[in-house]
């Protein structure tokens, strides 16, 4: 069964690897966000990309759920003592990766020519792909002020509350190669229990691939990232509230007017009225085995 995943980087990745353990090998497209993508010390660094392809190679440092296990930070050490800046974290071995993705970026090889190399090389069956290979940055905008994504999500902790979300670049900006492809031979389309402002947000934005979405022939169901009302990680919960009014499921669904037939919730999430078909479950992919079961019951929600 041909799918293809929306995802962010965290609960996104997690689950794509659900997906992987449950489908044929080569059935899994992941569109993944570039919204987060910086520049740093002369080196492009796509985060969410990273964690996909960590975790689906089975790289993935899991207590931190970002990074490469095993790590060591001395290439970020003596970065630091050359007065280079160091508020994010890229460790020795992840840095390997970025010096030849970003060697063949200047190459003139595209961000999805790029990423599909790495996934070869880390022998990964399942195509992830960048949502565009032009440039496109998500904007925090704060009482304090506007920010760059990275800047407000680890300089400054995302400690600010967040008023509004907006993508650089998005008009602009085309699919990836080969995103609108898998999309017209889905037999289902599914949202990952991302965030939805900060990972499926900007991929959203890509004009073509929204519209893919919206007249879609197949369903498309999406996977909550709260459990109880509450972000499992990070700040969806907080962002939710301000900018929504809640945290019900509905309040979830909303995030995806016109996209999506289904949401999976988790069990202890009351419910209530929603636009669209809620089915309960247990959401929470505690290990690889609870990311499988979780795939197996979004699957056969999307099967309708
Ligand atoms: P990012 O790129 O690191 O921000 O990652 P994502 O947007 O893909 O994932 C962050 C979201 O995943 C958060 O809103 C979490 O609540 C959600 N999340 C993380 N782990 C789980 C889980 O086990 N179950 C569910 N339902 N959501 C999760």
């Amino acid at each position: 069964m041909k799918v293809v995943l929306l995802s962010g980087g965290g609960g996104g990745a997690r689950f794509a690897r659900g997906l992987a353990d449950t489908l044929p090998p080569g059935d899994l497209t992941v569109v993944g966000n570039v919204g987060d993508d910086l520049e740093i010390l002369g080196l492009l660094v796509s985060p969410d990309l990273d964690s996909l392809l960590y975790t689906l190679a089975g790289l993935i440092d899991e207590g931190r759920r970002w990074g490469r296990e095993g790590e060591s930070w001395n290439a970020l050490a003596s970065a630091r003592a050359w007065g280079g800046e160091e508020w994010f974290r890229l460790g020795d071995l992840d840095l390997g990766l970025h010096l030849v993705r970003t060697e063949l970026l200047h190459a003139g090889m595209s961000l999805s020519g790029v990423t599909d190399q790495l996934r070869e090389k880390a022998s990964v069956s399942t195509r992830i792909l960048p949502a565009t290979d032009g440039r496109l940055r998500t904007h925090v905008h704060a009482p304090a002020g506007s920010f760059p994504f990275q800047e407000w999500f680890v300089a400054r902790a995302h400690e600010d509350e967040v008023d509004a979300v907006s993508y650089e670049g998005a008009d602009d900006a085309r699919a990836a190669s080969g995103v609108l492809e898998a999309l017209a031979d889905a037999e289902a389309i599914l949202i990952a229990p991302s965030n939805p402002y900060l990972s499926i947000g900007p991929i959203l934005a890509v004009g073509e691939i929204r519209t893919a979405v919206e007249s879609r022939r197949v369903r498309c169901v999406a996977v909550s990232p709260l459990v109880g009302g509450k972000a499992v990680s990070g700040p969806l919960d907080r962002m939710l509230s301000r900018m929504a009014g809640g945290t019900t499921p509905a309040h979830v669904a909303g995030c995806y007017p016109a996209l999506i037939d289904g949401l999976v919730i988790d069990g202890a999430d009351a419910p209530g009225e929603a636009d669209v078909e809620l089915v309960a479950t247990r959401t929470l992919m505690s290990d690889r085995d609870a990311a499988r079961r979780l795939a197996e019951h979004v699957l056969e929600a999307a099967c309708g």
